[in-house]
C-alpha cells in the first residue's frame, strides 16, 4: 500500500505554493487507496511557533485535504535523531565543523549551479589538538562517498549526482544542537513507513543526499514525485512572504472549491476558470497529467 505524507515546516501560514503540493501528495496517495501522514517539521523552535501548526492543520481541512494519522513532531522526536546521530558516529562518518556561515558563503568557495555552497572539506582533516583549541560550538558534518547516487523522479525523471562533487560533506546537527533537515526527514519518513513523497521540485537536487543516508540506515527509500514551483506573473516564486496568498487572504475570498479549481486547472484536470473538490480532482488524478516545468499562477 502506498503510505504518502505532508511535511509542512510551520514557520508560516501555509501560502498557495505549499497548498499546491500538499493537493498533489494528496490526490496521488487518495487515488491510489493509500494511507496519508501528517508531520509537522518544526525542527527550528524559535521559526516554527505552536499556532502556525494548528492552523495548517485547520486550513488543511477546510480545503478537504484529510490524513489519516499524524506523527509526532519533530521537536518530540530529538531521541532518535541523537541515535542515528551516534550510529554515525560510531561508524567513524562524522567530524566538527568550524567553519563560519559566512566562510562557507564566500564568493572564493565552490558553488552548485542552484547556488548552494559545495564544503570543501575544510575541518575533516583537523587534528584532535586543533578541534580542542576551537572556541566554539561544532556543526557536525556527514562524510559522502565520491559515489553517483542515481534515481528516477516521477515527475522530474532520471536524476543523478555525485555527493562529494555537488555537495561534499554535509551537514547533519547545527552548532546549537538542532538537527538539519536532511537527518530529520530521512528519520521520520524511515520511521513512518513512508514509500511517497511528493514535495517541491527545490528539494530535488537534496535527493541524493537522502539516499546515501537511507543506505546507512539500511532503510528503502520512498519513490520521489517533485513537483513544479508556482511563481508569480513577475517571476517571483510564492512564498510565505505573499501574504496575498496566504491561506488567511484567500479563506476571506474564495471558497475551497474555487481554490482547489484554479491548482487542479495548474495541475493539468480540470479547464481554467472551473470549480473542483479535493475528491473530484481525486477522480481524474494521473501523475501524467502533472507538468514538469514550474508554472506561473496568475489569479484565481
Ligand atoms: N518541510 C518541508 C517544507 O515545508 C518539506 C520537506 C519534504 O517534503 O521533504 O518545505
Amino acid at each position: 500500500m502506498t503510505v504518502g505524507r505532508f511535511a509542512p515546516t510551520p514557520s508560516g501560514r501555509m501560502h498557495l505554493g505549499n497548498v499546491w503540493s500538499a493537493l498533489l501528495a494528496w490526490l496521488s496517495v487518495r487515488s491510489s487507496g493509500g494511507e496519508l501522514v501528517l508531520r509537522i517539521e518544526n525542527l527550528d523552535p524559535l521559526r516554527c511557533p505552536d499556532e502556525y501548526a494548528i492552523l495548517i492543520r485547520d486550513d488543511l481541512l477546510w480545503l478537504g485535504l484529510d490524513w489519516d494519522r499524524e506523527q509526532p513532531p519533530q521537536q518530540e522526536r530529538t531521541a532518535a535523531y541523537d541515535e542515528i546521530f551516534h550510529m554515525l558516529e560510531s561508524r567513524g562518518l562524522l567530524y566538527p565543523c568550524y567553519c563560519s556561515r559566512a566562510g562557507l558563503h564566500a564568493a572564493s568557495a565552490p558553488h552548485a549551479a542552484d547556488g548552494r555552497p559545495i564544503y570543501a572539506g575544510t575541518c575533516r582533516s583537523l587534528t584532535p589538538e586543533q578541534r580542542a583549541a576551537q572556541k566554539k560550538l561544532p556543526a557536525w558534518r556527514l562524510q559522502v562517498p565520491d559515489r553517483e547516487y542515481s534515481f528516477t523522479d516521477g515527475v522530474q525523471g532520471p536524476f543523478s549526482e555525485n555527493l562529494a562533487r555537488d555537495w561534499g560533506d554535509f551537514s547533519i546537527r547545527r552548532p546549537d544542537g538542532i538537527y538539519a533537515y536532511q537527518l530529520a526527514v530521512v528519520a521520520d519518513d524511515a520511521a513512518g513507513g513512508i514509500t511517497e513523497v511528493v514535495r517541491g521540485r527545490d528539494l530535488l537536487a537534496s535527493t541524493p543526499c537522502q539516499l546515501y543516508l537511507y543506505e546507512l540506515l539500511n532503510a528503502a527509500p520512498p519513490a520521489f514525485y517533485h513537483v513544479p514551483l508556482l511563481s508569480a506573473p513577475d517571476g517571483r516564486r510564492l512564498s510565505k512572504r505573499d501574504l496575498d496568498r496566504d491561506m488567511g487572504a484567500l479563506r476571506a475570498r474564495y471558497r475551497p472549491e474555487e481554490v482547489l479549481g484554479a491548482l487542479g486547472a495548474l495541475a493539468g484536470l480540470i479547464p481554467k476558470g472551473e470549480s473542483a473538490s479535493a475528491k473530484e480532482l481525486a477522480a481524474l488524478f494521473s501523475w501524467d497529467q502533472v507538468p514538469k516545468e514550474d508554472l506561473v499562477f496568475s489569479g484565481l
